[in-house]
C-alpha cells in the first residue's frame, strides 16, 4: 500500500513519523493509501527549515518571489488534469468540479503574481518642514496553514501563493483524508524555482495541529475548518501568542422571492445544494421560500433533484459524486431521518440511493426536505451533505430575520427581479458574502474570502488585500532630511 509522506526542505520524507491514517477512494470504499501522521518532534524538523529558509527568502527580491510565482502558475495549468484526478480519487468530486477549484486555487497564485504592486506602501511629502513619511511592510517568518478535506487544493492555495509572495516561509497541515494533492504542489513548486524550505507539507491529525499552535517559532496560523476547531485553534494559536485567522462552517440561505424567474432559480439551488455532494462551505443548504413561491419552487426543485446523475466522480456522466467517508454518510442519513421524525415532508428521499458496480462506495443521493422550521435539528446542524431544507417565509424581512438569527453567516444570496429587495438583503443581512442571483457568491482573489459569526473566528478574512495584511507587519517611518535644531516641546506639524 502506497505510503503519503511529508515534503519537508525540499524533499518528500518519513522524517519520525510511524503512525498512519488510511486514506479511501470514496466511489468504492477501499482503501487506496496510508498517510504518514506527524509528532511534535516532525512539525520540529519542518519548522527548522523553514526557519533557515526564511533568512534568504524573507529578503529575496520582489522580482525573483514574482517569477516563482509566474512560473508556478503555469506549472498549474500543466498538471491540471492530473491534479484534478488525484482529488477525485480521494475526495469524491466529480472531476470537472475539480478542475473548477484548481481554477479557482490558480487565480489566487495569478494575484501573487502581482506581488509588487499589492506591497506597495505609500509616501507622504513634507509632513512637516523637511519631514517626511513612508510606510513599509515586512514578513512574519515561518507561517502554517490548517485545511481541510473539501477543497484540498483550493483553500490551501488561499494561503500559501499570498504568504509565500509577501516573504514568509510555510509550512501546510493538509487534511488527513485527502492528502495526495498537497505532495504533488510542493514538487510544482519545487519545479518553479521555490528554494528549499519555503513551502512545507507537514501530514497528520490533532498532534501536528497542536504542535503548529504551540510552535514559538511559527508567527501566524491560518485555519479553515469546522466551526469548533476553528474556535480551539483560534484560542489556543493567540494565547501562544500567534497571529490567527480562523474560518469556520456554514449554513446558506438563498431567498427566492415570488417576483424571481423560479426555474433558474431552481436550476442553481438545484447544483449550489447538491454540487460536490454538498461539501462545500459555500454550498446552498437552506431554501428560504417567500410567500407564493413556496409550492412551485419546491415542484420545480423536487423534479431536479431526482434528474441528478449521482455516480463516480471519474465518470464524465455524473453530475455528482459520494461524500467523503462512510462516517458522512452516516451523519447525511441521520440527518433526512430526524428531519422526517421533527416534521419536515421528505420530498425526495436520498438515503436508500446505491450506485451499480459502487455498492461499498459512500454515496448518498440528494435530498429534499419541505417545511422545515428553525427549532428542528435539519435546520440548526451544519449536514455538510446533499440535504437542501426548505423554509417558507411570509415576507423578505422575516427572510432576513431568519438568516440574522442563525449562528452562521458564511454565504447567502438572493433571487429576485427587484433591485429595491436585493439591495435591501445586501444591506440588512449579518453575512460575509453576499449573491443576487448568484448561488455561491465566492469572491475573486483580488477580493477577500470570509463569512461574519460563526464562520468566521477572529476578525482576519483570507487572501486579497487582506492576505497581504495578515501575512505582514507594518513600519512606518518618518524622515527629516537635512538635520535642523532640536526643540524641546512635544513634535507637531509646522
Ligand atoms: P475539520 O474541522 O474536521 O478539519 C479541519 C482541519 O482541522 C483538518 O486539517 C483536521 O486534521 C484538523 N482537525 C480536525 N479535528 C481536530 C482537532 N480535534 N484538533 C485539532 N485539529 C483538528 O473540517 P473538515 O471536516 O475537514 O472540513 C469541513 C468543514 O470545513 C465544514 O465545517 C466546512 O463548512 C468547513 N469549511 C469552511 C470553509 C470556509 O471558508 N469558511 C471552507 C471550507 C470548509
Amino acid at each position: 500500500m502506497h505510503t503519503i509522506e511529508h515534503w519537508i526542505n525540499g524533499t518528500a520524507t518519513a522524517a519520525g513519523s510511524t503512525r498512519t491514517a488510511p486514506v479511501y477512494d470514496p466511489a468504492t470504499g477501499r482503501q487506496r493509501a496510508a498517510v504518514l501522521l506527524a509528532e511534535a518532534s516532525d512539525v520540529d524538523t519542518a519548522v527548522a527549515a523553514a526557519s533557515k529558509a526564511f533568512e534568504s527568502w524573507g529578503n529575496s527580491s520582489l522580482s525573483r518571489r514574482a517569477k516563482v510565482m509566474f512560473a508556478f502558475r503555469e506549472l498549474l495549468v500543466k498538471h491540471e488534469d492530473e491534479l484534478a484526478r488525484i482529488i477525485s480519487g480521494e475526495h469524491g468530486k466529480v472531476v470537472d468540479d475539480a478542475r473548477g477549484e484548481i481554477v479557482r486555487g490558480r487565480e489566487v497564485v495569478e494575484y501573487a503574481c502581482g506581488i509588487a504592486d499589492a506591497l506597495k506602501g505609500s509616501f507622504s511629502d513634507q509632513v512637516s518642514r523637511d519631514v517626511d513619511v513612508h510606510n513599509f511592510r515586512q514578513p512574519l517568518g515561518v507561517v502554517a496553514g490548517i485545511t481541510p478535506f473539501n477543497f484540498p487544493i483550493m483553500v490551501p492555495s488561499w494561503m500559501h501563493p499570498m504568504a509565500i509572495a509577501t516573504g514568509n516561509t510555510f509550512i501546510l497541515k493538509p487534511s488527513e483524508r485527502d492528502p495526495s494533492v498537497s505532495a504533488l504542489y510542493a514538487e510544482l513548486y519545487a519545479e518553479a524555482g521555490l528554494p528549499e524550505g519555503v513551502f512545507n507539507v507537514v501530514n497528520g491529525d490533532k498532534v501536528a495541529v497542536d504542535a503548529i499552535l504551540d510552535h514559538p517559532d511559527i508567527a501566524a496560523v491560518s485555519f479553515v475548518g469546522s466551526t469548533p476547531i476553528a474556535k480551539y485553534v483560534h484560542e489556543r494559536g493567540t494565547a501562544a501568542g500567534k497571529r490567527v485567522q480562523a474560518l469556520g462552517g456554514a449554513k446558506n440561505h438563498a431567498v427566492v422571492l415570488p417576483d424571481a424567474d423560479l426555474e433558474y432559480a431552481a436550476g442553481h439551488l438545484t447544483a449550489a445544494a447538491f454540487g460536490s455532494a454538498g461539501q462545500r462551505c459555500m454550498a446552498i443548504s437552506v431554501g428560504v421560500a417567500v410567500g407564493p413561491a413556496g409550492d412551485k419552487l419546491v415542484e420545480i426543485l423536487g423534479r431536479k433533484a431526482r434528474e441528478v446523475k449521482v455516480g463516480p466522480g471519474t465518470d464524465p456522466a455524473s453530475d455528482m459524486g459520494p461524500v467523503v467517508t462512510q462516517a458522512a454518510r452516516e451523519r447525511v442519513v441521520n440527518a433526512v431521518a430526524r428531519g422526517a421524525e421533527q416534521g419536515a415532508s421528505v420530498v425526495v428521499d436520498g438515503r436508500g440511493l446505491t450506485v451499480a458496480g459502487h455498492e461499498d462506495g459512500f454515496f448518498v443521493g440528494p435530498s429534499l426536505l419541505d417545511r422545515v422550521t428553525p427549532d428542528m435539528q435539519a435546520y440548526q446542524e451544519e449536514i455538510f451533505g446533499p440535504v437542501l431544507a426548505i423554509v417558507r417565509a411570509g415576507s423578505v424581512d422575516e427572510a432576513i430575520e431568519i438568516i440574522n438569527a442563525n449562528p452562521y453567516g458564511n454565504g447567502t444570496a438572493i433571487f429576485t427581479a427587484s433591485g429595491e429587495a436585493a439591495r435591501r438583503f445586501q444591506r440588512e443581512v449579518k453575512v460575509g458574502m453576499i449573491g443576487v442571483n448568484v448561488p455561491i457568491p465566492v469572491p475573486m482573489s483580488y477580493y477577500s474570502f470570509g463569512g461574519w459569526k460563526d464562520s468566521l473566528i477572529g476578525d482576519s478574512p483570507i487572501h486579497g488585500p487582506e492576505g497581504i495584511r495578515f501575512y505582514t507587519r507594518a513600519k512606518v517611518v518618518t524622515t527629516r532630511w537635512p538635520h535642523t535644531e532640536a526643540a524641546f516641546n512635544f513634535p507637531t506639524a509646522n
